[in-house]
């Protein structure tokens, strides 16, 4: 990340922020601007400049910003005095998603689970799915892996892998190992058999994990992808040692990486699933951490929260089933531009090979290897200089992500990608030019 902010003199209309709220804000030292409004895939600052948006809330807003179906449900609800908060009691709005989100999510995919709804935050999802898993096991250890992004509260962060942000914790980050990903060691070597081995070695040093935490395609740590056969053979390795599989969907999940679940189709079967980021559709706070039936453990209020029926979040992530995936074709369409995308940053990589090392990732969360941050962030701010807002990720954060909404027009995919490209070519001409 690159803090055009500070870089630009902080001018007068930053200067409510610089006085008033903490350094802790990151984002928007990366886009010096004052949002105020958005539609689709463009977002609109106070002084009227246009923007498209390849960041999407870090895939909170895969069908846009306000898109109409949605807001319109939710105006109709607010002025109809809808209930707004709820704690947990049942309320209409509860219902209804409940049973959307089993007709058209669950049902159709052959899966089982009970809904937990959790504090609003994907990292909370995260505890309570670490906490059940550590209580239905009666063991502690849990196994996450290199590059993993789970959040940033205690039990989270310990299962991310984030030296920035594990540092900030001001605690021993406690009860994970942490295990290679999939190809983190390259492609000859077999991470999952690695990790069986160690397991099954009495004299290991690892104990026995209550759960195997992972993102199937890494958003933070890279865009890294899990092949299926590494899932399978993952969940082949939970099973044997008596560990529950949880897969952390809330930034791949939601249509990111293809399906509604990032998991289908790779033969995998999870006990637990956590979801945020996109899950209301409209960028409203909610999170839901789906449990196996059987494994339900919880005590009444056990995993607590003031803000877990959030109605109106509700009534719009309804609303995005009703409106995109009653069927397949919003799924196809991911898929349609999801190659699109892949060919594009293939074009890029290859018409610029003393930048790009390569294109990673999968549906339509993908992006450009450029191999350092130093690279990546003059990227970003080239972008953004034309008009692009879109950001990094990995540990370096050497990758330039693309998280464009997944509702995005062609037409304004192909221009957010000729700016990308104009950006990536800028980058490396100045690498020429001081070269010279
Ligand atoms: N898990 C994954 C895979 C994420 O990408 C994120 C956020 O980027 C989180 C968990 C944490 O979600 P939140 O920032 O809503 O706490």
């Amino acid at each position: 990340m690159f803090d055009a902010e500070a870089k630009a003199g902080a001018p007068r209309r930053f200067a409510t922020f610089e006085r008033l709220e903490s350094r802790v804000r990151s984002y928007s030292r990366s886009f010096p601007a004052v949002f105020d409004r958005a539609a689709g895939a463009w977002l609109y600052d106070s002084e009227g400049r246009a923007y498209l948006d390849f960041l999407s809330g870090c895939s909170t807003l895969n069908y846009g910003h306000n898109h109409p179906a949605l807001k319109q449900r939710l105006m109709d609800y607010v002025m109809r005095d809808g209930v707004a908060h709820s704690l947990d009691m049942h309320t209409r709005a509860k219902a209804e998603f409940l049973e959307a989100f089993e007709s058209a999510i669950l049902r159709p995919r052959g899966l089982n689970y009970r809904a937990q709804f959790t504090g609003p935050t994907g990292a909370n999802a995260v505890e309570a799915a670490l906490k059940l898993a550590r209580k239905v096991t009666g063991r502690q250890n849990v196994i996450a892996f290199t590059n993993g992004f789970h959040g940033v509260t205690l039990g989270a962060l310990a299962a991310t892998g984030n030296g920035h942000h594990r540092g900030a914790a001001g605690l021993p980050a406690q009860g994970v190992t942490r295990a290679a990903f999939d190809g983190y060691y390259g492609p000859d070597v077999d991470t999952a058999a690695q990790l069986d081995l160690l397991l099954s070695d009495p004299s290991g040093g690892i104990d026995p994990p209550a759960a195997i935490v992972l993102e199937t395609v890494q958003g933070e740590g890279g865009l890294n992808v899990a092949s299926a056969a590494w899932l399978q053979a993952i969940e082949q390795v939970a099973r044997k040692h008596g560990a529950l599989l949880i897969v952390d969907d809330i930034q791949a999940g939601c249509g990111r990486a293809g399906g509604f679940f990032s998991f289908e189709g790779m033969g995998v079967s999870p006990d637990i699933v956590t979801l945020a980021k996109s899950l209301s559709g409209l960028g409203l706070p909610m999170a839901l951490t789906l449990i196996k039936p059987e494994l339900d453990a919880w005590a009444p209020g056990e995993h607590n929260g003031t803000f877990r029926g959030n109605c109106h979040a509700f009534v719009t992530a309804k609303a995005a089933i009703d409106t995109f995936w009653r069927d397949e074709s919003f799924a196809e369409g991911v898929a349609r531009k999801g190659e699109a995308l892949r060919v594009a940053l293939e074009a890029i990589a290859e018409r610029n090979p003393d930048v790009v090392a390569g294109v990673k990732g999968r549906g339509m969360m993908r992006g450009l290897d450029v191999g350092s941050g130093e690279i990546a962030a003059g990227i970003v701010r080239a972008a953004f200089e034309r008009g692009l807002v879109i950001e990094t990720s990995g540990a370096h954060d050497h990758i330039v992500k693309v998280l464009a909404p997944l509702t995005i027009a062609d037409a304004d995919l192909e221009r957010g990608l000729q700016i990308l490209a104009a950006a990536v070519a800028r980058v490396g001409r100045a690498d020429l030019d001081s070269a010279a």
